[in-house]
């Protein structure tokens, strides 16, 4: 007869492996299946190879979700000191590096290894290299077929995450059993994802690929602050990687360049004070060089300050301190960390996880309509959800 298990999570990343030490501990019989060669591969190459692995100001308003409510139980219920005590407890060594950001001084295998420990502590069977091919509803349960074996549950968990670096085994699996059960699936698509421009406007900034300038950038009501890199397809940087979730096509976005400096000002009074100098002379007061050079270039302002009018001044200003720009699309799937969307969280129990409509089947981490800003709240939302549903399964 078929293997037979309490809980099947498919999925080995971070909400995957979380649930599975949580459902363990509880005494259920919990088998985790995942069809990559390793478990935790996000994890292994997450924040530079040092794992972001939570921010301490987690809450709501950091994730994009086309309800903003439903994290707050699950987030509330697990918290980032939850973890950070985890960590502790297994002597990882972190440090804080900016906005809250936690991130281990070692390595993010340490990481890996301390879920996979905690796993066999909890009694989990883990089975790699085994993709699911077959999945059906049996009685109040699931019968599923993977890596050759015949398996029966009373609980299942999707933990397949997103479609993000497809090269790394992300798939759209989680989405198809969604829709498989008749759940709705918002429409998902790339974000924290760098944003790319028309060949016109790329020829005209190509001296400028690989200048970094801390910015404020917008899109719509939505504001971040921070650094910005000029690419060979367009921009990056964790400033640019932000506004990504929020910035839709044929959107564009304004980028100070100078944030908390009226560049027009500026350029006034220095033309009052010595007249003679260049406008990118002053400019470069504000930015790199190269950049200050292109705009002034751009605005026909190469003269000594003394020979540039007001109009003159104001453009070449209001190009620092906002530069509007439309992108044309994003890197997509293949350079993106997250995927926006997803199973609509109109769908399942904010504190369980549970597919409302479908009893014993659970969606968790990024598979979920919950997409966190850049900073360690992916990660957080993935250890909250998965624990919310090892509490339940
Ligand atoms: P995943 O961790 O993606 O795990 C899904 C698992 O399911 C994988 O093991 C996969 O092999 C498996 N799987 C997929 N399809 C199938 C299938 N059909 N059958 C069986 N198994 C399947 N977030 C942060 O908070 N901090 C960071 O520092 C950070 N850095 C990142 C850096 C990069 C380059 C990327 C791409 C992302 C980063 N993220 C970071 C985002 C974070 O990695 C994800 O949000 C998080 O891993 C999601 O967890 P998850 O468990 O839902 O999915």
């Amino acid at each position: 007869g078929p293997q037979s298990f309490d809980v099947v999570v498919v999925g080995a990343g971070a909400a995957g492996m979380m649930c599975a030490i949580e459902a363990g501990k509880r005494g259920r019989r919990v088998l985790v299946l995942d069809h990559a060669k390793a478990p935790g591969e996000k994890i292994r190459i997450s924040g530079g190879g040092r794992c972001n692995f939570t921010n301490i100001h987690a809450g709501p308003k950091n994730f994009v979700s086309a309800n903003p409510r439903f994290a707050i139980s699950a987030l509330s219920r697990y918290r980032p000191a939850d973890f950070t005590a985890l960590v502790d407890r297994y002597g990882i060594a972190w440090h804080e590096k900016t906005l809250g950001q936690l991130f281990c001084d070692g390595s993010s295998r340490q990481i890996i290894d301390m879920l996979l420990t905690e796993m066999k502590a909890a009694g989990v069977e883990l089975r790699l290299q085994a993709p699911v091919d077959r999945l059906e509803r049996e009685g109040e349960g699931f019968r599923l077929s993977a890596g050759g074996a015949e398996i029966v549950c009373s609980s299942l968990v999707i933990a397949t995450g997103g479609k993000s670096i497809p090269k790394m085994g992300a798939t759209g699996f989680g989405y198809q059993v969604a829709e498989r059960f008749g759940l709705k699936v918002t429409e998902t698509r790339p974000g924290l994802v760098p944003l790319t421009f028309e060949a016109g406007l790329l020829s005209r900034l190509a001296p400028l690929a690989g200048v970094a300038v801390d910015v404020r950038v917008s899109c719509g009501k939505t504001r971040f602050e921070g650094a910005m890199l000029f690419t060979h397809r367009g921009l990056s940087g964790p400033a640019i990687l932000q506004i990504s979730s929020y910035w839709r096509e044929g959107q564009a976005i304004t980028v100070d360049m100078a944030p908390g400096a009226d560049v027009f000002e500026a350029l006034r009074q220095a033309r009052a004070e010595r007249g003679r100098q260049s406008v990118a002379g002053v400019l470069a007061q504000h930015l790199p060089r190269r950049l200050a050079e292109l705009i002034c270039e751009t605005h026909g302002a190469t003269a000594n300050l003394a020979d540039a009018g007001d109009k003159r001044l104001r453009a070449v200003a209001e190009a620092v301190n906002a530069w509007t720009v439309k992108p044309v699309g994003s890197e997509g799937y293949r350079t993106a960390e997250v995927t926006l969307g997803g199973v609509d969280t109109g769908e399942l129990d904010s504190r369980t996880m549970a597919a409302r409509r479908i009893p014993g089947l659970y969606f968790i981490g990024e598979v979920v309509d919950v997409t966190g800003w850049l900073g360690g709240y992916n990660f957080q939302w993935a250890w909250a959800s998965g624990w919310c549903a090892g509490q339940a399964v």
